[in-house]
């Protein structure tokens, strides 16, 4: 069967207009399953309501839930006015019928919360999940309107995941396993409509892939029903050189390899989940990132192997960071010093961008978080800490391992005036990795960019 997963984001699910355009592209497909993201906007709101009903501010997660409710009762509204068809007071009455479900059970989350005065990981992925959970029965109801034979499934029937809220591990053997029944679907001429970004942890309950999940959710399915491709239509012609939102001069790049385009997301490349090539990369599955919005462009393949002769494949920049510096007391120097840095990372879950080492002293470039108090705490029994929030780190992706030096005496030459924190590379991954303070991060990417691209 030559199945392809069509993930299509939160931009590209904005309104009615663009509704309509994520129909006619599925059209093309012998046999498209279509992963979709919540409406522009929404996911955002979903956390922000439940955050405002735990510390009490009911009055703005109302506000947030009547917003929702109404924009999603217009988007159905202005779709079927442009979309004449002798079923669509049927559709409209099921649509609206989903809507008050989704938004009453919203409503108890919210008011659970507010009475609790928290909001649990778990509580939060339920509130989040709304989202997708309108926007896919929604779209495949629309669908009905154009003719279409799409059909919604709900998510949690294929995404199996463990209980890690906020960012569940999937259960790839079961959701292999789930995922057969979207073949039947296919066989009978339908066209499965499946929420991203969500999943089932083993008690049933709602959880959540993590930000950006939707991605992750289209190549997870995509794996296991061994698609032909997997594409990512989203408002960008592709992965850039660099996030074209801050630098007008990046440009798409044609092919990258899995190993590549992950660590760019990893390093905060947006466009991607950094999980989702994993299960593409496991069956050798192409994934194409294209725009919605330019169909024709040939946008950026993502395959096994790529062969570019360029220094560097492309910048990623992440804010939001912190440096943890600890200087070893001299009772714990030596080869337990670092151990029970590390451990003290590996307790709190804590993942690290880049390091830097002496023989007696670490730096370490964290995402910042709430769980860094308790770090500085455990890491005082090993050495004097010092935290320096606010940081930005921007990483030079697929460096050439020719150039290294010379791209080291680039960046300290094209940074000029900024401060520079720390700086680290690591041959294996071919990553070259620059700390500055958070206020430089775009102007300083901005300026690697261009000496390095031109
Ligand atoms: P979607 O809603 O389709 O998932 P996202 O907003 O998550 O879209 O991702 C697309 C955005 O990613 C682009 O608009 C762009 O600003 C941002 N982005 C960040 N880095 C890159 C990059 N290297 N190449 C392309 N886009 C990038
Ligand atoms: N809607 C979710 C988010 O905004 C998931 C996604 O769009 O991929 O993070
Ligand atoms: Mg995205």
């Amino acid at each position: 069967m030559n199945i392809t997963v069509l993930k299509f984001g939160g931009t590209s699910m904005n309104d009615h207009q663009t509704w309509k355009k994520v129909l006619e592209i599925i059209k093309n497909y012998e046999y498209p399953v279509v992963v979709v993201s919540a409406t522009a906007r929404t996911t955002r709101q979903l956390i922000e309501a439940g955050k405002a009903a735990a510390s009490q501010d009911m009055e703005r997660a109302d506000q947030i839930v009547k917003d929702i409710k109404h924009r999603h009762q217009k988007l159905v509204d202005h779709f079927l006015e442009e979309n004449p068809h002798q079923k669509n007071a049927l559709i409209k009455e099921s649509c609206y019928k989903k809507i008050d479900e989704k938004i009453s059970y919203l409503s108890k989350m919210l008011q659970y919360a507010s009475k609790k005065k928290e909001l649990p990981a778990a509580l939060q992925d339920s509130i989040a999940a709304v989202g997708e959970q309108i926007s896919s029965y929604l779209l495949a109801q629309c669908g009905l309107a154009t003719d279409q034979l799409t059909q919604h499934i709900e998510a949690k029937k294929l995404i199996k995941t463990d209980a890690e809220y906020g960012g569940a591990n999937p259960n790839r053997a079961l959701i292999n396993q789930k995922c057969g029944s979207i073949e039947t679907i296919l066989d009978s001429g339908f066209t499965p409509i499946i929420g991203g970004f969500y999943g089932e942890a083993p008690d049933g309950t709602t959880t959540t892939l993590g930000f950006e999940g939707s991605d992750y959710t289209a190549s997870l399915i995509g794996g296991a029903v061994h698609a032909k491709a997997i594409e990512i239509w989203t408002d960008v012609s592709g992965i850039y050189t660099c996030d074209p939102r801050f630098v007008s001069e990046a440009q798409p790049i044609n092919e990258l390899s899995y190993f590549d385009a992950t660590e760019m997301a990893y390093f905060g490349a947006k466009v991607l989940h950094p999980a989702t090539l994993k299960p593409a990369q496991e069956r050798n599955i192409p994934v194409f990132v294209k725009n919605m919005f330019e169909a024709d462009a040939p946008g950026t393949r993502i395959v096994r192997e790529s062969h570019s002769q360029k220094e560097v494949l492309a910048i990623s920049f992440k804010q939001s960071m912190t440096l943890v510096t600890v200087c070893a007391y001299e009772t714990v120097m030596g080869y337990s010093f670092l151990t029970k840095v590390f451990d003290a990372l590996e307790k709190l879950r804590i993942p690290v961008d880049a390091v830097n080492t002496t023989e007696a002293s670490v730096t370490i470039a964290l995402q910042s978080s709430d769980t860094l108090t308790e770090l500085s705490q455990a890491l005082i029994e090993v050495g004097t800490v010092h935290i320096e929030p606010q940081k930005g780190l921007i990483s030079l992706i697929g460096c050439n391992l020719h150039a290294a030096n010379q791209l080291t005496a680039t960046v300290f030459q094209s940074l000029g005036e900024l401060p520079i924190d720390m700086i680290t590379f690591t041959k294996e991954k071919r990553i070259l990795s620059v700390v500055v303070d958070e206020n430089h991060t775009i102007e300083a990417t901005k300026l690697l960019h261009r000496s390095v691209f031109g």
